[in-house]
């Protein structure tokens, strides 16, 4: 089962959200070349050292550059900086800490409240509250923190906490994990608050970018009742409309051993193909209004055969517009002055480098090609490229869903119900009954609209809700398996905020392990409804080791395609979309000869480039694989252990960075060994 939404909503202050405020007279334009000279650093340097010890050399050279390379002409003159630096650096250790305390707290005050505005504004859309409005559309998308990043510029608190708290790059972070005392990471976080600042114009280009790309993705839809062979035969039902690539790729995991089944996959790829090509005509994409051959690419028209143009490359000029506006920014981000460094070291906080060995591990190892050749015997044929998407390893319960329901619906009339129950289901995870219902009252559960998601408090004193559907006549089997995924989210963000050392270090390293935590609480469904789990134990075991493995090894690789995709970017930076178009296909053939050709024994396809993330969601695919590798390590660990115990100590060491969550959670840093030595068992034990 996939993740269902889950608002991340951890550094609302970060909101990228840009607006002119008309009202505001004061406002100075803003001159964004503005730098302070080498010498007048230097300068400042020297002055701040003058008032404090040799010992301070290092915060007070780091401290100073920071403010520097933000700083611009509408803070203040030379003179003005510089007395900035000299009257506001804070030594002594006391002082420093009561400076902290006095932030963190005001920093939960500004998430926290504004957090719980937005929690309310949307309110009319999440919740199952009738018609929606106008006012809620317009106020549910309004975002109250929006201006909050360049207030605190303007009232020089972000700089405050720049010339005081250095910030550390990934790689110090890294190498400082030995020696670092909670309190140093508590102060490296609010030291990671203002590491750049960028002007609102360069946000307002990039949100647009951002957002004509995704318009563009979520119209792709292609009418597959359309699509004929050599023979104008059909193979798909007349109304099915899918969007790209989702919809394909999920319409082609459903073909297997079906009737005409591998035509119509053949079919899709074949699609999928002249997508990534950008030889597809350009009057199929979202209208039925001809019939389409794509392995041949021949275009009909009422039988008769016509000329077409192919779609003029409209997929790559997205993904330029993108990679233009977000490395626009790059010089108003000193210390990761790349979107490459920004969305690995930055983001999800593994390096470039350490993302692309994991893959390249796991992709090689032997294992992989073991499960290649028991899908081939399974399916009875060589391997097709498409068949990294290969479907038959999920796990199917071998318990009636129809009878899960009635037990749902009947335990589970209302949303009320369901949170009366927590306390409970908490203790049959091994909380005790003072920490279970510590934990439940903190929790608040909502009827939604839509399946379901969580959303956490960012204030002590502040619930997190649980937003779950319940139909009339109770919840179904469906509905409490998502309820109990994200009642995992749930415990997450509240453990996290309430019992933690430092407000800092509130959450988790990045979306991947709050997602793996609520996977191991949703595996415990069956049990939680007093249940027994499927009887072939070990099979069951096995067939998710193999199902994690393969989809692992599809995404890597579409993974990888991304990375080098925008490495090719950011060297050719003013390519156009055609050679754009060039290149991906280049480099998803690369990828695919160098590590999927070896283990399909099929050559040249560059089917690992059509992902649509790659368009609209920017470097965000590595975040899956790494998510399920997190999972899959931390359900093994788990595995015969107290799991309160265990999930309680894990989630309190907080936002370190994910290596060093992991070595503190499971004794080792994210790996895909421990799946791939499960699938060599599961080989075993399914052959
Ligand atoms: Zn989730």
């Amino acid at each position: 089962m996939k993740a269902p939404v889950y608002f991340l909503m951890t550094i609302i202050l970060f909101a990228v959200i840009s607006c002119k405020n008309e009202n505001n007279q004061q406002t100075k334009p803003v001159k964004v070349d503005f730098s302070i000279s080498d010498d007048n650093i230097l300068e400042a340097i020297r002055k701040v050292k003058e008032e404090h010890t040799d010992e301070q050399s290092f915060r007070i050279e780091r401290g100073v550059r920071q403010v520097a390379s933000l700083w611009r002409e509408s803070d203040g003159n030379i003179d003005e900086f510089m007395k900035f630096c000299v009257d506001n650096f804070i030594s002594d250790d006391e002082k420093l800490y009561t400076a902290f305390k006095k932030l963190e707290h005001n920093f939960e005050i500004l998430n926290g409240t504004f957090n719980n505005m937005s929690v309310k504004l949307l309110e009319p859309l999440h919740l199952d509250m009738g018609d929606i409005h106008f006012i809620d559309n317009i106020m549910g998308a309004y975002t109250p923190a929006s201006h909050i990043d360049e207030d605190l510029f303007r009232n020089k608190m972000a700089f405050y906490i720049m010339l005081n708290f250095p910030s550390y790059s990934l790689k110090e972070k890294s190498e400082n994990a030995e020696h670092w005392s909670r309190k140093d990471w508590a102060y490296a976080r609010i030291g990671d608050l203002f590491i750049s600042r960028i002007p609102a114009e360069f946000l307002q280009l990039a949100s647009v970018a951002a957002t004509d790309a995704d318009t563009y993705i979520a119209n792709y839809n292609i009418y597959m009742g359309n699509l004929v062979d050599e023979d104008m035969k059909t193979y798909f039902p007349e109304d099915m409309v899918l969007i790209s690539h989702w919809g394909l790729r999920d319409e082609l995991k459903t073909n297997y051993n079906k009737e005409d089944g591998l035509v119509k996959q053949k079919m899709i790829y074949d699609v999928m193909l002249r997508i990534v090509s950008q030889g597809i005509p350009e009057t199929v994409i979202n209208s039925n209004e001809y019939q389409w051959d794509p392995k041949n690419n021949k275009l009909y028209k009422d039988g008769e055969e016509t000329e077409f143009n192919s779609e003029p490359y409209t997929r790559y000029e997205h993904l330029l517009r993108n990679f233009k506006s977000l490395s626009a920014m790059d010089k108003y981000n000193p210390i990761y002055p790349t979107y490459i460094e920004r969305a690995y070291d930055e983001s999800m906080e593994l390096t470039q480098e350490e993302i692309e060995k994991l893959f390249i591990d796991f992709i090689t190892s032997p294992e992989i090609k073991g499960v290649a050749n028991l899908i081939s015997k399974r399916l009875g044929r060589n391997l097709e490229p498409f068949d990294i998407w290969y479907d038959g390893f999920k796990a199917r319960t071998n318990v009636d869903e129809d009878e899960l329901s009635k037990v749902t619906r009947r335990k589970y009339p209302t949303a009320k119900a369901f949170k009366n129950d927590i306390p409970r289901i908490l203790m049959d995870l091994g909380w005790s009954r003072e920490k279970a219902n510590y934990i439940a009252d903190k929790i608040s559960v909502d009827p939604s609209r839509g399946a379901g998601h969580a959303w956490g408090a960012e204030m002590k004193g502040d619930v997190a809700h649980l937003r779950t559907r319940v139909g009339k006549d109770g919840m179904d089997y469906k509905g409490y398996n998502i309820a109990i995924h994200e009642l995992g989210h749930n415990v997450e963000q509240t453990i996290t905020l309430y019992d933690i050392d430092y407000y800092m270090l509130r959450g988790v390293p990045n979306t991947g392990f709050t997602e793996a935590v609520a996977f191991l609480f949703q595996a415990n469904d069956l049990k939680l409804l007093g249940q027994n789990s499927p009887s072939d134990h070990s099979k069951t075991e096995a067939l998710s080791a193999l199902d994690n493995c393969w989809s692992s090894f599809e995404i890597m690789g579409v993974s990888l395609v991304d990375m080098y995709v925008w490495q090719w970017m950011y060297e050719n930076p003013d390519a156009n979309p055609k050679e754009l178009k060039d290149a991906v296909e280049k480099i998803a053939i690369k990828v695919w000869n160098d590590y999927y050709a070896p283990v399909f024994g099929v050559k040249d396809s560059p089917i690992l480039g059509i992902y649509s993330h790659m368009i609209a969601s920017p470097l965000y695919l590595a975040n899956y694989p790494v998510g399920h590798l997190i999972e899959f390590q931390a359900e093994q660990y788990v595995k015969n252990k107290n799991f309160s115990d265990e999930i309680t100590r894990m989630l309190l060491q907080g936002r370190v960075i994910p290596q060093v969550w992991m070595k503190g959670a499971v004794g080792s840093e994210i790996s895909g060994q421990p799946t791939l030595n499960a699938v060599k068992k599961a080989l075993n034990v399914i052959n």
